[in-house]
């Protein structure tokens, strides 16, 4: 097998061994495909049902849980890249499904249009991204699989099928977060607005006022998310909302101080020391969260939302009903003031307005979503088992890309529409072409 370089710049191949971007799962494909066509995956789709071999597209393996790993047949999407279409009476763009989102982010913005919201970073791919439910944080808007407003797909007896709220609505309905499960994705249709401005303001701000005042944060502000740092009484509050201008980016010094130097480098070198001598870190906490000062700067959507997260991590990440969430917070701190775990990374918190997709986090209801990191490499069950038995005490629902445990059965009870996803996928892929181990845990055999 040969030794390819992938969007994540990891090897892969080497030896077999595919591996995520949090180096938690690995596994070894049988073999690999990267389509250049629809019609070439199509084959590749139909090539490995005939020699008995199952089917997993990946996008940039920036999941944390094994959902995109297999022993069958690996579909990269480096060849099913760039911009099919643009329509703009319809306000849609429809991308191949395997654009990574900096990509996209970039084109658009070239043509005056944006998406309407983004996660924290945007080196996954747009089918990637979107079969897991990726997010970021708004009071209105939801998660970027909300945007969708058609889907192509190859299911598994290697035809195409596209979607959209008429044509094949009920796939439409469950596919915008298919977890890989449904078919192979290969283009995807989203909806576009003109070029719009955000104002960022981002404040240090008390854990406990932060708390109080949550309801008021969240109500006035478009986007709103905060991160605490575990061991203090410290956030980092975040409120972008749109504005009327002037452009005011970040200034380049304070840009590269905040961005790079504070929350990369210097963030990898504490994160080191930490994980050398974990009784440091409270205190590395209390400096690290002190050093952030507060800013506002004005700029395009994506850059606003967006940033480069260079220090390597794995994540749990649950969404509880928004009422739920102050009550989640003071448990997990007291949890975490209780225990002798030492953690290094912030706690960030966002939200998500209900939406009408069967398996999205925020499926019928208003959320907050809570996540919880650790560094690559320091262990982590003891602290996302915490902080699961919390979140599930809370109705929560795991993130589909990130660390958890939950099984069929939880999924069953805490997703309404679980049991109309569950009969879409008898229906498309009934010799189960599409699964894999995590698959069967969260879906079923
Ligand atoms: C640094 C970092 C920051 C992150 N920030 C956020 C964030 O802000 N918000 C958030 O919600 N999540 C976030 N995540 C999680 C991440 O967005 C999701 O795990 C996402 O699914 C990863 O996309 P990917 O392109 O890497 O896809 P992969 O992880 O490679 O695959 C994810 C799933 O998509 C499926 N898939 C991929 N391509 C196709 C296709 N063509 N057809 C059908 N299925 C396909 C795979 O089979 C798999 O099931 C972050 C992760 C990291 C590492």
């Amino acid at each position: 097998m040969s030794s390819t370089r992938t969007a994540s710049g990891r090897a892969s191949g080497r030896n077999g061994t595919w591996r995520n971007w949090g180096g938690n799962v690995s596994a070894r494909p049988a073999r690999e495909a990267t389509p250049a066509s629809v019609d070439e995956l199509a084959a590749a789709v139909r090539g490995a049902a005939e020699d008995g071999l199952r089917v997993k597209a990946v996008g940039a393996e920036h999941s944390f849980t094994s959902i995109a790993a297999t022993d069958g047949v690996l579909i990269r999407p480096h060849l099913l890249t760039g911009i099919r279409s643009l329509d703009r009476d319809a306000m849609t763009v429809t991308v191949e499904a395997g654009t990574p989102l900096r990509r996209l982010n970039m084109a658009l913005a070239r043509e005056g249009l944006s998406l309407t919201n983004m996660g924290d970073i945007m080196e996954q791919t747009v089918a990637g991204a979107t079969s897991t439910g990726t997010h970021g944080t708004g009071r209105d808007s939801a998660s970027i699989a909300a945007q969708i407003r058609g889907l192509e797909l190859v299911t598994a007896d290697g035809s195409v099928l596209t979607c959209s709220e008429r044509e094949n609505p009920e796939v439409f309905a469950a596919a915008r977060i298919g977890l890989g499960a449904l078919g192979v994705v290969t283009a995807i249709t989203f909806a576009v607005e003109p070029l719009f401005l955000l104002t960022a303001r981002e404040e240090p701000m008390p854990f406990e006022r932060v708390l109080a005042e949550f309801e008021e944060l969240w109500a006035e502000n478009e986007h709103f998310e905060f991160y605490w740092f575990p061991h203090t009484g410290n956030t980092n509050t975040k409120r972008n909302n749109r504005s009327a201008g002037p452009e005011r980016p970040a200034g380049r010094f304070q840009g590269w101080l905040d961005d790079e130097f504070l929350s990369n480098g210097v963030f990898h070198a504490a994160n080191w020391v930490g994980r050398a001598v974990p009784a440091t870190i409270p205190t590395i906490a209390r400096i690290s969260s002190r050093a952030l000062s507060a800013r506002t700067y004005t700029d395009t959507p994506y850059k606003v939302f967006t940033s480069p997260r260079r220090v390597r991590f794995v994540e749990m990440e649950y969404a509880v009903p928004r009422a739920a969430v102050v009550e989640a917070l003071r448990e997990l701190r007291a949890m975490v003031e209780r225990s002798p775990l030492r953690i290094s990374f912030p706690v960030e918190v966002r939200t998500a307005p209900a939406d009408d997709i069967p398996l999205s986090t925020a499926s019928g209801r208003d959320t907050a979503y809570i996540a919880v990191h650790m560094f690559r490499g320091t262990p982590y069950r003891a602290y996302f088992t915490a902080a699961e038995r919390i979140f599930t005490a809370h109705e929560g629902r795991p993130h589909w890309g990130k660390v958890h445990t939950r099984d069929a059965e939880y999924f069953s009870r805490a997703y309404p529409r679980f049991g109309e996803f569950t009969a879409l996928r008898d229906r498309l892929d009934p010799d189960r072409l599409f699964l894999n181990d995590y698959l069967r845990r969260v879906l079923g055999p």
